[in-house]
């Protein structure tokens, strides 16, 4: 039996999900999560490091389950891929967000560009490039301010990958990758990819300014950025001597603690929205 905490809820660690029972179980209830409003977006800030100004958000999935508490999206989004549900979830993700960026809009704050995350799953099933587009038309929002996040594992591992990101950016939508520098994307498939943005990954950014390496690598990725004229932006930024160093090696956005936790939208607007009468 497994440890149940005071409060009723449980934390699934990875060797507990190995069980079967307990993976079944979850998967039982992730598969009804959505219809039963247990999942929900946060959003995290991108900004300009110089200006300060809020340059996009990204929106980040939520799982809370009466029983089981808050899972984290690294517990449950590979559990929805190995059942066959990512399809779903990411399609509810991407309509929420679409919404989500309206609801600002009339509330007065404009968040230039939502940052959304598909999972390598996503693209196993065809050109997404319709769904993505009923989203925006349903929402009523602009493919301009949408920017897809995709890993180099899907560049890499799906056949039809380079088809249907250019079906994507036909669309209109921005493309970005996600987890820069942590797959094996070769240099020469980048250059024919219709991407705009690079983001570099938390695990070079963690120790900047400690490890000469980790700065070594971040300043190559900016360096190739404008090199292939891509915008770059740093995720995981926790410290003001970071954002410092991006700054002064190229890297004009940031996204990470110090600039904002994920936040629910009520949040991003109080803190980010003009104040009233303004
Ligand atoms: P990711 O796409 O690399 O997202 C960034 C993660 O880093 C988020 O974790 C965010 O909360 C965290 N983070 C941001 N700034 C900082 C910082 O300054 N310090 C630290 N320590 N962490 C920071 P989160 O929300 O737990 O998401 C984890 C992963 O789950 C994401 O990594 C992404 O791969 C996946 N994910 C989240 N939402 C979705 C989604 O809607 N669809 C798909 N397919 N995957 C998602
Ligand atoms: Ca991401
Ligand atoms: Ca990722
Ligand atoms: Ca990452």
């Amino acid at each position: 039996a497994k440890a149940r905490g005071r409060n009723g809820y449980r934390f699934y660690a990875p060797s507990m999900s190995a069980e079967g029972l307990d993976r079944l179980r979850l998967e039982a209830m992730l598969r009804r999560a959505i219809e039963k409003q247990e999942v929900f977006l946060h959003y995290q800030p991108q900004v300009d490091i110089d200006s300060g100004r809020l340059v996009g958000v990204e929106a980040l999935v939520r799982w809370h389950n009466p029983e089981l508490g808050l899972v984290p999206p690294a517990r449950f989004v590979p559990v929805a891929e190995d059942m066959g549900f990512i399809g779903q979830l990411g399609q509810w993700v991407l309509a929420q967000a679409c919404r989500q960026m309206v609801c600002w809009d009339e509330a007065g704050l404009h968040v230039p560009k939502m940052a959304v995350n598909l999972s390598v799953r996503q693209f196993e099933r065809g050109s997404i490039a319709p769904l993505v587009a009923g989203a925006l038309r349903e929402a009523g929002l602009d493919a301009g301010r949408l920017q897809l996040e995709v890993t180099e594992s899907v560049i890499m591992n799906t056949g039809d990958a380079l088809e249907y990101i250019n079906d994507l950016r036909a669309i209109g939508v921005g493309l970005a990758i996600d987890d820069f520098g942590t797959g094996y994307s070769s240099l020469a498939y980048l250059k024919q990819l219709p991407v705009q943005t690079l983001k570099i990954d938390r695990s070079f950014i963690k120790d900047i300014p400690a490890d000469a390496d980790d700065e070594a690598i971040a300043v190559a990725i900016i360096q190739l950025g404008k090199s292939l004229d891509l915008s770059v932006i740093a995720e995981g930024v926790e410290c003001a001597e970071q954002a410092a160093f991006l700054l002064r090696h190229g890297c004009r956005h940031a996204q990470g603690y110090l600039y904002g936790r994920p936040a629910a939208p009520g949040e991003i607007l109080a803190r980010w929205g003009k104040p009233q009468g303004q």
